[in-house]
């Protein structure tokens, strides 16, 4: 059913906590933590607790809990201490487009210059 946790999704694990991370925030809805291969000083992924494949079909289901997401993602690059330096908010959607982990998330980057287009 969608929205449901899938036993073969590591996003899902590291809600569940059976995948260790490390968190750097939390809501009802979301959870957010470092990722394994960071791309800027600050790379935090931010992602819905329910499974959704990637921001479309989640805002398609659930626009609230799309909505948590950036601002979650607002509130961590806060606690990053890059509001006035500025961030960049990611969703890769498809392979194509550099997706490898088929659940929902936000990358949240910071803390060096961020180029204008991306790769
Ligand atoms: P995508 O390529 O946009 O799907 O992003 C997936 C991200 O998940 C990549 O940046 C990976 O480095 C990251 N990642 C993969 N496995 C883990 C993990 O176990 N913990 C934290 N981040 C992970």
């Amino acid at each position: 059913m969608a929205g449901e946790p899938q036993a073969d999704c590591l996003f899902c694990k590291i809600v569940a906590g059976d995948v260790p991370a490390t968190l750097v925030h939390e809501t009802e809805t979301t959870v957010a933590f470092r990722d394994i291969n960071p791309q800027a000083p600050t790379h935090v992924l931010v992602i819905p607790r329910a499974h959704y494949a990637d921001a479309a079909a989640l805002a398609g289901a659930d626009p609230a809990v799309a909505a948590d997401i950036v601002r979650a993602a607002g509130l961590v690059a806060e606690q990053e201490g890059a509001t006035d330096s500025g961030y960049r908010i990611v969703f890769n959607t498809g392979a194509g487009a550099g997706q490898t982990v088929f659940h929902a998330h936000a990358h949240v980057l910071a803390g060096r210059g961020l180029n204008w287009p991306p790769g």
